[in-house]
């Protein structure tokens, strides 16, 4: 098919919270933008994940650091990150981040359909110098008809997170799931919950509410739309049009035949970084390049095509971070493909009655720290053997009431879990290790001994549940310590975790106005990058929730605001 040829101000490829945060933020300035989107679907992995943004001293965050009296500033943000981030990061990115933050959080309140609520959510870290815990915000549940005849292209969130296929909105509402088997009161948030549910199936065949990870998207599309901004789907960028050293354009495959889009201002790599790029995996992860087996939970879309792209137009791919992944602790569900069969361990491990152990038996970390802590523990542990992987082990107590993985709470049958092999299930810790392969002696010495902390509130080995984030995580209803419980009543449950992860940390040198470095440091003309597409600003720490998505709209409203201000002649 012949190429046809179309022009804009600026084009931006990648339709996650990235990408749509730097198209509104320039049209809004007044450049001429459009979007491609390699999939049929938008949003990324962003309309998939928790929706969360780390900004601090954003407005919402503040008031209600004040009301709890509490109150948080700036010189306590920065003593926070020179902690988190040490000697990683890059201090001009970083004060672009902070300053940026609370003003791209107003203006797309101000600007667009985008609302945040603030969250009581501690750092990572609260206890270090500088900690908090109200620096995260989450996109307020928008209505799905806002959404019009872009609502079936709206990604959804991962069918595996959903019951019975409904989102669960809120950690309120997260907290009357995992009760329902015990409190009637919950039973009724939950039984009310879903009547609704299941009415707006009946009426409108979907969810009439989007939540968390597609509320942000939703709301970041109806701004798009408001703003008549044209977004491609189907349409993957296959190359940089670049001359004389300027990126000046994109060549975009769609359904109709190859386009060639003239963008004077430049082009937004905004493709979610490479988590689907095996290659640049193997290059990168070392324990898998050792062979250990590696998931992830990211967009398929998210293939390294940013990244690529960028070097190819001269930047440079920065692996100086201390964490190359934003890793997470996964289970594979047999049968199903893709991020659909990964499950995510962000609520199971943390609660008393589980034990995460190597097959010698013994324990490796604190179950209760943050994924990205997590699995470089595991990492470590397993270094000596072929594969990387441990156990959750969860007594009968603790798995009817908290569900193990994908399996459910009580009185959710868990019957073809076990059938699959995904839920191995003993009568006796033993026969479990049996199973599971672990050794017995090993694990029979863990329990006895984790089984004295539970009962003394004190994890001598690991500190568990010492911390702010770790209680956070634990049972508040469960004394002395939160995330400590005993292992003591059969049948015993485990379910096999292993390294994974929810983005890539590496990427491409950027400054801070999101500009794409080349090695010598200078820019590549006309070339930004944002979200994963650009190299952790943190320098591969997570230091609370929501510290990828955030710093990823920041530095896209940042390449929005620069791409929007520069010439394009200059050489910028
Ligand atoms: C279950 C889960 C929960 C999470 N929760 C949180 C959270 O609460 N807070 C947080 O900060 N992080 C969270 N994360 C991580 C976060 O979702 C990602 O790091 C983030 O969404 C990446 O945003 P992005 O805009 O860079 O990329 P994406 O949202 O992945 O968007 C990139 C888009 O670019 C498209 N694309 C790629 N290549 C091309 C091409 N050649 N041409 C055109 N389009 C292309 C892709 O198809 C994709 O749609 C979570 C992740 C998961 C899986």
């Amino acid at each position: 098919m012949p190429t046809t040829t179309t022009e804009c101000d600026l084009l931006v490829i990648g339709t996650g919270a990235a990408g749509l945060t730097a198209a509104i933020t320039a049209a809004k300035s007044g450049l001429e933008v459009l979007i491609v989107e390699g999939e049929a679907e938008y949003g990324g992995t962003t309309a998939t994940s928790a929706g969360v943004i780390w900004i601090p001293c954003n407005h919402h965050s503040l008031k209600l650091s004040v009301t709890a009296d509490k109150p948080d500033n700036m010189e306590e943000v920065r003593r926070y990150l020179a902690h988190e981030v040490s000697d990683w990061g890059n201090q001009s990115r970083l004060d672009a981040f902070l300053t940026a933050g609370p003003e791209m959080v107003r203006f797309l309140e101000r600007e667009t359909e985008v609302k945040f609520n603030a969250m009581e959510y501690p750092d990572y870290h609260a206890d270090a110098p500088g900690g908090h815990t109200m620096r995260s915000l989450i996109a307020v549940t928008y209505q799905a008809s806002k959404l019009g005849p872009a609502l079936p292209q709206l990604r959804s969130q991962l069918p595996q997170t959903l019951f019975l296929g409904l989102a669960i909105g809120s950690t309120l509402e997260m907290k009357a799931f995992m009760n329902a088997g015990r409190s009637f009161k919950s039973l009724g948030i939950v039984l009310r919950k879903l009547a609704g549910h299941f009415r707006d199936l009946l009426i409108y065949r979907r969810s009439k509410h989007l939540v968390r990870g597609c509320a942000l998207i939703g709301r970041l599309m109806r701004s798009v739309l408001d703003l008549g901004i044209p977004c491609w789907l189907s349409s993957p960028a296959t190359g940089l049009i670049v001359s004389d050293g300027r990126v000046t354009g994109v060549h975009v495959q769609t359904g109709e035949g190859p386009v060639e889009i003239h963008a004077a201002r430049g082009v937004v790599l905004a493709c979610g970084g490479y988590a689907r790029d095996e290659a640049r995996r193997l290059a990168t992860y070392p324990y898998h390049a050792a062979g250990a087996f590696h998931a992830s939970t990211t967009s398929l879309g998210n293939r390294g095509d940013g990244v690529r792209m960028g070097e190819q137009a001269g930047g440079a791919f920065d692996v100086k971070v201390s964490q190359v992944g934003i890793w997470m602790p996964v289970s594979v569900i047999p049968d199903r493909k893709g991020p659909n069969g990964v499950w995510p361990h962000l609520v199971d491990r943390q609660k008393p009655g589980f034990i995460a152990v190597t097959s010698n038996g013994k324990r490796f970390t604190n179950e209760s720290a943050s994924y990205h802590e997590f699995v470089p523990d595991l990492v470590r542990a397993c270094e000596a053997g072929k594969e990387t992987y441990c156990w959750l082990i969860g007594d009968s107590r603790a798995v009817r009431h908290w569900g193990i993985g994908v399996v459910r709470p009580w009185p959710v049958p868990s019957r073809r879990h076990l059938r699959s092999g995904y839920l191995k299930r003993a009568d006796s810790l033993a026969e479990l290790a049996h199973i599971c392969s672990i050794d017995r002696g090993g694990l029979a010495a863990t329990v006895t001994r984790f089984n004295r902390f539970a009962g003394t509130g004190v994890d001598e080995d690991f500190g568990r549940g010492s911390l702010i984030y770790d209680r956070y995580q634990g049972d508040d209803e469960v004394s002395p310590n939160p995330c400590l419980g005993k292992l003591e009543k059969g049948p015993f449950f485990a379910v096999k975790v292993l390294a994974g992860e929810i983005g890539t940390y590496a990427g491409l040198t950027t400054d801070e106005h999101s500009r794409v470095l080349a090695a010598n440091g200078s820019p590549v003309p006309g070339l930004y990058a944002a979200g994963n597409d650009q190299a952790s600003v943190f320098g591969g720490a997570y230091p609370g929730a929501g510290a990828t998505i955030g710093p990823g709209m920041v530095f896209a409203y940042l390449a929005g605001r620069h791409a929007a201000a520069s010439s394009s002649q200059a050489d910028d």
